[in-house]
């Protein structure tokens, strides 16, 4: 058992989160009420300056998204939107896309190289 500083109740170790920094291997304050502060202080940075807190924010989440883990997490949640409504929706505007760049091209073509044998295209000379 061991008395949390924030809330005063004594709780169970694993109540505690570790920390190998403290002397004694677990952070002085709770479990809950560790996460409270955590809350309170991410709305206050929130609050005070968005600016900085988001910026802040997605050089962390880069970061996270460099370690084995966070691709792994980063992966499946890509391979999760990729199967949503939205995913299925930009697949099929690419698809679109790509199919009008092709055709487009197979045109410039035979603007670019009129003795081919074949007719000369309509607004070729436009
Ligand atoms: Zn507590």
């Amino acid at each position: 058992m061991k008395r949390c500083t924030r809330c005063g109740r004594a709780k169970p170790l694993a109540a505690f989160y570790r920390d190998r920094a403290s002397p004694t291997g677990h952070h002085s304050a709770c479990k809950l009420c560790h996460r409270r502060d955590v809350a309170a202080r991410r709305r206050r940075r929130l609050a005070e300056d968005p600016a900085t807190f988001r910026a802040q924010r997605h050089a962390a989440q880069g970061r996270y998204s460099k370690t084995p883990k966070g691709f792994a997490a980063h992966r499946a949640a890509h391979l999760r939107w990729l199967a949503s409504a939205k995913g299925l929706a930009a697949a099929a505007r690419r698809k679109r896309r790509l199919v009008a760049d092709r055709r487009r091209r197979r045109c410039t073509r035979q603007v670019e190289r009129p003795g081919n044998g074949r007719p000369a295209l309509r607004g070729a000379d436009l």
